[in-house]
């Protein structure tokens, strides 16, 4: 009879990772520990320090599921159901784009304007601060995806209230659970429809978007993981990507409030041209462009006059 070796946590660390490497995934180790230490509800480091601990046959069972998962390129996050963003834990789900920590730049370029747009607001009211729980300062995300600028906004923002809008009515469902779950529900309203369509007639201090920007050509030829498994409404925008800038840059400076921004994430080479479309709307004044950390222009933020 042949022995039979035993799966222990080291193992089977080295063989999925050796697996994972020859279907090309392009972090194969991390992404092994990843779904492991997630499998056994542990900290990666956990794997570490225990590397001669057996695996039961039901958790090798589970385990053998989502390394099936990882190699047809659903990327990890949709294996775990979970992203972390801005230090915050979203639930994600194959309705909604994975959020990226390029988009990390746009929530913090708008938490940093909204912080200062409350206190000129505060000054121009005779205080030294808002006045606390009050909500004053009102703002939009479109095409909001699991909620990640949004939620984050509001979590690192006080005295904000939010409107987001998604064209998924499945995504919408999953933001509103990630507001619950982040405590941030009660300042905000969900909408679903096509842009800024749904909140019409409302004013903002910002809107926020990371609208889909890749040019319709460009789709099949993104990575698998991305192209495969994450949604095509989430990622498609016109022959050149920029459709969807066009209209926000069109209908979005009348709708915002005294000292409003628009704030958008854009993709590699568009920021110049997402900054003229601004700059044509007769409403805007200053435009920047903010690179990320890979020095990537990434950000486009346009000043109402
Ligand atoms: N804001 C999320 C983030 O940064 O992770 C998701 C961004 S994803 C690139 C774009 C989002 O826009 C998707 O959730 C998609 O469903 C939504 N969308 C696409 N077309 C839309 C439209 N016409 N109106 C509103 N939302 C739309
Ligand atoms: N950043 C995403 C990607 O490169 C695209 C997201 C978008 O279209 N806004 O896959």
């Amino acid at each position: 009879m042949a022995t039979q070796e035993v799966w222990t946590i080291g193992r089977i660390l080295k063989w999925t990772q050796d697996f994972f490497a020859k279907h090309g995934v392009e972090s194969p180790r991390l992404d092994a520990e990843v779904l492991l230490a997630h499998l056994l509800d542990k900290e990666r480091i956990y794997l570490y320090v225990h590397f001669d601990e057996p695996l039961e046959k039901p958790e090798l069972a589970r385990f053998h599921d989502m390394v099936k998962q990882r190699v047809s390129h659903v990327p990890v996050a949709y294996i775990l159901g979970e992203k972390e963003f801005m230090g915050l834990p979203f639930r994600v789900t194959e309705d909604t784009l994975v959020p990226r920590p390029d988009t990390e730049i746009l929530v913090q370029a708008a938490v940093e304007r909204l912080k200062k747009l409350a206190g000129v607001q505060a000054e121009a009211a005779g205080e030294a601060e808002p006045e606390k729980g009050k909500p004053v300062l009102k703002f939009a995300d479109i095409g909001t995806g699991t909620g990640a600028i949004c939620l984050s906004v509001l979590k690192f923002t006080k005295d904000t209230e939010a409107a987001t809008v998604d064209i998924s009515e499945k995504a919408r469902a999953v933001a509103e659970g990630n507001a619950e779950a982040l405590g941030v529900a009660d300042r905000v309203t969900f909408y679903t429809g096509d842009l800024l369509g749904p909140v019409q007639g409302q004013k903002f201090h910002a809107i926020l978007s990371n609208p889909p920007y890749i040019p319709d050509a460009e789709v099949g030829q993104l990575q698998a993981d991305v192209r495969l498994s994450e949604p095509h409404t989430a990622l498609a925008g016109g022959a050149d990507g920029l459709d969807f800038y066009r209209r926000l840059c069109a209908e979005g400076p009348e709708m915002l409030l005294p000292g409003g921004f628009l704030a958008f994430e854009v993709g590699i080479h568009q920021a110049e041209a997402v900054a003229e479309l601004a700059k044509a709307n007769p409403l805007i004044g200053d435009t920047e462009i903010i690179k990320d950390l890979a020095g990537i222009e990434r950000v486009v933020v346009a000043d109402l006059k």
